[in-house]
């Protein structure tokens, strides 16, 4: 991709240890040159203590923006002049604008998730849901579920005491449950959309789910969503799919979270409809600039 700089160029970036990994500067940068802005957008590894030494190295830097991954969305809270409802309801920053009179924290992961589950037609009110997982991107979700009127959301996680802490926000929607067979397939048994916010299936060092049997459970036709993105289709998925189970995952939780920031750091309101087909387009490029160069048949090519 060609991004034009100039010395007036503003600078976002995305934080995080990892983060040579991240989608975020393909879609950004994407986005915002279609917009014809005069921005670019980078991947800035800053290691798990270094949050702070990173607020002021941005500013003096000249920074206008910065969206944040692990292990940093906590840790920004504190330093945050303001903070969204998002924000403030997960105590987590994925997105800080740095402006003249101070630091504002939001996060756009849970927006992302409904906007994503809305694409699909699914809509969260009087839903029964089971969420896996409690850690930073469940806690979005089963937080916004609860916030948008979920009729019941049971969060199963391996840890049950970070399950009962996170559940503890809306103790009327959210119950706590544990990850063995037996608690997922009760939960998943009444369940009217089951989401994986675990990392269980996620490409790299993910782990897997030791089994699928509490897809049993899941009433004909009930949705699974999965947040990871990578791979495309997570072995949850594809389980589900065998069983008549519609799928979903988490690319568009990620590409409208990354609209909704862009937007923060812009101060415009998106087309978010097109700008969706333009981070798709510019990471289906991405994804066939990576894949190796067909083979030459034999004899071609041959000095
Ligand atoms: P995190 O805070 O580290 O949470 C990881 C969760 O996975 C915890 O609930 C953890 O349980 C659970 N887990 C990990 N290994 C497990 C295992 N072997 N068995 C059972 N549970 C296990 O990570 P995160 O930031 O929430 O990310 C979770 C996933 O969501 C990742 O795959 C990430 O790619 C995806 N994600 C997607 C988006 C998007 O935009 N689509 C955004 C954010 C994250 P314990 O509490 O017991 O450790």
């Amino acid at each position: 991709m060609l991004v034009h700089l100039k010395n007036t160029t503003k600078k976002l970036c995305v934080i995080g240890d990892p983060v040579l990994h991240s989608k975020s500067p393909v879609i950004q940068n994407a986005m915002l040159s279609a917009l014809n802005l005069d921005y670019v957008y980078l991947a800035q590894p800053i290691p798990r203590d270094g949050t702070h030494a990173w607020l002021e190295a941005a500013k003096t830097a000249g920074y206008v923006g910065f969206n944040a991954t692990m292990p940093h969305k906590t840790a920004l809270v504190p330093w945050m002049d303001r903070l969204d409802e998002d924000a403030g309801m997960y105590q987590a920053v994925n997105t800080v604008c740095i402006k003249n009179d101070g630091l504002y924290g939001y996060n756009t992961d849970g927006r992302g998730f409904l906007q994503m589950l809305s694409d699909a037609g699914l809509s969260v009110r009087g839903m029964r849901v089971v969420v896996l997982g409690a850690g930073g991107a469940a806690r979005a979700v089963a937080l916004k579920l609860a916030q948008q009127g979920a009729a019941a959301v049971t969060v199963c996680n391996r840890t049950e005491e970070k399950a009962a802490a996170l559940c503890a926000a809306a103790p009327d929607i959210l119950r706590p449950a544990g990850f063995d067979s037996a608690s997922l397939r009760s939960a998943a048994g009444t369940a009217d959309l089951l989401v994986n916010g675990t990392s269980l299936g996620m490409g790299g060092a993910g782990g897997q789910f030791s089994d699928f049997s509490f897809l049993h459970a899941l009433p004909a036709g009930v949705p699974v969503c999965d947040l990871i993105y990578f791979p495309k289709e997570t072995e949850l998925l594809y389980q589900a799919g065998r069983l008549g189970h519609p799928g979903l995952n988490g690319l568009g939780m990620l590409i409208h979270q990354a609209i909704f920031a862009l937007e923060h750091f812009t101060g415009i309101t998106a087309d978010r409809a097109a700008l969706r087909k333009v981070a798709e387009a510019a990471l289906r490029a991405e994804a066939a600039s990576q894949e190796p160069a067909p083979k030459a048949p034999k004899g071609e090519n041959e000095a």
